[in-house]
């Protein structure tokens, strides 16, 4: 996959079925950039810009609707993706739902209850941290429920998205691909600074322990659930710059081929009689 070059839209989208082998992906790839990170922070900085008004034209349209699914290990930059890619676009239309342990309410439902609740409406952004891959990852996983159940989910993911793409939903998938040694160093720079401990849990040591069995989970959702209609996108995400270029990307060119248009909302003759009542007063 890293020796195709060019548009992220083609390079790290994986295809329907496509057997996936993490090891053999290089996560600490920065494609056609080679390393030159202030060329690819000029390009996201321009990204950004076009997101910025792509989003404002999404929210006055009224009519689409954008799903982006971010999934990754701890550390692999979820919140960072979040915090970066999405800094200047307008709040209002833009909405982030995390997912954590369910709650026994949740629990009370099926697994895409509390999901489906935090789809977005129209002209809507929505951004989910983490989501409803967590019911065949950290759930099987840990064996929270038996494989009859968490292996049936594949096929009822892709009905759920199939759905919701149907009613107009746009839906966009992100694997954020890091290595162990580079979980080890964020973990390390997170202990090693009193401003960042905060996010350090002693349990994400348990998880990081997990790793084999998180990859083999991973490479089964990505082989089975990116479907033309909710694609996911594999993203090198040892290079913070270089992941945000690729998300950036990504989003930039799915809103343009929405094609969101903004018709005049009033006629010629009543724009020219509210020109006339201001003009009198
Ligand atoms: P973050 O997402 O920033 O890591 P937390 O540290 O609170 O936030 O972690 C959330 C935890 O919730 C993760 O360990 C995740 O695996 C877990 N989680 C999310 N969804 C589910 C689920 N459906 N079943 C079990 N655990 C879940």
């Amino acid at each position: 996959m890293d020796a195709r070059k060019g548009n992220p839209m083609d390079t790290y989208r994986v295809k329907p079925g496509e057997k996936i082998d993490l090891d053999q992906l290089n996560p600490g790839s920065t494609g056609a950039f080679k390393g030159e990170k202030e060329e690819a922070l000029a390009a996201t900085q321009k990204l950004n810009a076009q997101l910025e008004e792509l989003q404002e034209r999404l929210y006055a349209e009224h009519k689409h609707r954008l799903l982006v699914v971010l999934q990754g290990m701890d550390t692999s930059g979820k919140d960072g993706v979040i915090r970066s890619v999405f800094e200047g676009v307008n709040p209002q239309g833009v909405r982030v739902a995390s997912f954590k342990v369910p709650t026994p309410a949740e629990l009370d439902h099926d697994y895409l209850w509390r999901i489906h609740a935090q789809v977005p409406g129209r002209g809507e952004i929505v951004i989910f941290n983490r989501s409803h891959y967590e019911d065949v990852l950290v759930v099987r996983v840990h064996e929270l429920v038996p494989e009859a159940v968490w292996g049936r989910r594949f096929e009822q993911i892709n009905h759920f998205e199939r759905m919701l793409a149907d009613e107009g939903v746009t839906i966009l998938k992100f694997f954020l691909h890091i290595d162990l040694d580079e979980q080890k160093q964020r973990f390390l720079d997170r202990l090693n600074d009193p401003a960042k401990q905060w996010k350090f849990n002693p349990g994400d040591l348990k998880e990081r322990a997990l790793w084999k069995a998180y990859q083999k989970a991973y490479e089964d959702v990505l082989e089975k659930t990116s479907t033309p209609w909710a694609p996911w996108y594999i993203v090198p995400a040892n290079k913070k710059w270089y992941r945000n270029w690729v998300i950036s990307t990504v989003l930039v060119e799915a809103l343009k081929a929405l094609e969101i248009k903004l018709p005049p909302v009033f006629s010629e003759e009543e724009t020219a009689s509210y020109r006339a009542q201001l003009a009198a007063e």
